[in-house]
């Protein structure tokens, strides 16, 4: 695989990382070197991002997901409902899930994850589909993200 140019993430607002006051370089989607006060990025060829208005903090983790629920958070059958009442309400909606609805709820649940900052996610799905193959995956098709599908 090609490497790609690297970015320097340069003087970041804040970022929570010892040693890396300037920022952090990055190629290949890994930090390359961690950039300390008063140095400058030993890549000479580092594209420079000014992050400058940005905190640079790792990427969250969530562990627990289940991306069709997206779909139907605000029905209103199901809210402010305990738990039984609430899946009385909500199994009848999902039992008539498609293909593509589900793809529009990982599209839905990637898009909300990655706006919060999270990079690694497990979506348990617990609702599948007539010929639905199950697969377990550790790279998603969203860049920026690592899943895991778990039934
Ligand atoms: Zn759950």
């Amino acid at each position: 695989m090609a490497q790609t140019q690297p970015i320097w993430i340069k003087d970041p607002l804040s970022i929570l990382a010892k040693g890396a006051e300037r920022g952090v370089v990055v190629r290949d989607g890994k930090i390359v070197e961690l950039i300390g006060r008063g140095r400058e990025a030993a890549a000479s060829n580092a594209v420079i991002f000014d992050a400058g208005a940005h905190v640079v903090l790792p990427g969250l983790i969530n562990t627990h997901h289940h991306f069709y629920q997206t779909l139907t958070r605000a029905l209103p059958a199901a809210l402010d409902r305990e738990l039984f009442p609430w899946l009385q309400a909500l199994y009848p909606v999902w039992s008539r899930l498609t293909p593509a609805s589900l793809q529009l709820g990982v599209t839905v649940a990637m898009s909300e994850l990655l706006l919060s900052g999270c990079t690694t996610t497990t979506d348990h799905t617990t609702c599948f589909l007539r010929g639905w193959k199950t697969r377990s995956t550790s790279r998603s098709r969203w860049p920026g993200v690592s899943a895991c599908a778990c039934c």
